[in-house]
């Protein structure tokens, strides 16, 4: 049992409704693994001895086998949370397979539909709003909010921390929030200097926010994100981010001795088992 890793996202295909300019998450990989294969990788998740597993993607809703995994997820006793875009979200699904989710994180880009289509589609926010509206009838689902944050909202995110605000007030489930500096790493070329804050705005919106919000916000600089994440990607494979490269480990369910890959690799299980306390259930503590 691995004593390194709390946490696997496991990225269960990379497409998505979204074409966010910060996106990070896997491209390119046309076949993902099949369902059979995918229920091992999530059974081999908690044999290395991770707690929890996040199903995310790109859009981890574009499977029609989700609900399956979610299901099977839960079943062999991993803590659950599922990573959406969240406009394919319905209140059908909610209803079949929320019994086997802890948490759903959900992107916040802006607290306007303006400032959101600068890097979501028009009508994200829209979708996003009628989503938390479903889930406040599921309380036992904790809800985590994500902003990253970019040129394009820099200046709008203590508007959306007074949204998150006004949400957690409504609800019954445990809210969190993650503020997050969109980070330069991705698959495909970027125009990065238009779009990402300095270290020094991150750390000024930091100060101007700190404390003086009801809601405990979590901020992710890059050097927090760095070497923070294990991945599993579409294709089955181990990876490890770091700086603006992911470190592709191997087929995750051919590695033998997971604690020694991981340990010769650039993760930082220190920063990762700190930041994996983050939405611990008190039952599971
Ligand atoms: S919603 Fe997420 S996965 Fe989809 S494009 Fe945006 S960042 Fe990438």
């Amino acid at each position: 049992m691995s004593a390194q890793v709390a946490t696997i996202d496991f990225h269960v295909t990379c497409e998505c409704s979204q074409e966010c300019a910060y996106c990070w998450g896997p491209e390119g990989f046309v076949h993902p693994v099949d369902t059979a294969t995918a229920r091992r990788i999530v059974s081999r998740v908690k044999g290395v001895g991770a707690r929890r597993i996040v199903f995310t993607g790109g859009d981890p809703l574009q499977r029609t086998d989700i609900g399956a995994l979610l299901r099977h997820a839960k079943g062999i006793g991993l803590q659950v949370a599922l990573s959406t875009t969240g406009d394919k979200l319905t209140t059908t699904f909610l209803e079949e397979f929320g019994v086997y989710i802890d948490l759903i994180s959900l992107p916040l880009d802006g607290a306007t539909e303006e400032v959101s289509a600068r890097t979501k589609r028009q009508g994200h926010l829209a979708a996003i709003l009628r989503a938390l509206d479903w889930l406040r009838r599921y309380p036992q689902i904790d809800v985590k909010l994500c902003t990253p944050v970019t040129q394009h909202n820099l200046a709008d995110v203590p508007n959306i921390v007074r949204l998150a605000e006004n949400y957690a007030r409504t609800t019954q489930a445990r809210v969190f929030y993650n503020v997050f500096q969109a980070f330069p790493r991705s698959m495909r070329p970027r125009a990065w200097g238009e779009l990402l804050v300095s270290d020094e705005e991150f750390a000024a919106l930091e100060r101007e926010l700190a404390g003086h919000t009801l809601l405990h916000i979590n901020f992710l600089s890059h050097a927090t994100l760095d070497r923070l994440y294990v991945m599993i990607f579409p294709d089955g494979s181990l990876v490890v981010p770091s700086g603006p490269d992911f470190f592709v480990l191997g087929p995750f369910l051919d590695i033998e001795d997971f604690d020694a890959v991981l340990a010769a690799s650039q993760f930082d299980a220190a920063k990762h088992l700190q930041h994996s306390c983050g939405w611990e259930k008190v039952a599971s503590t």
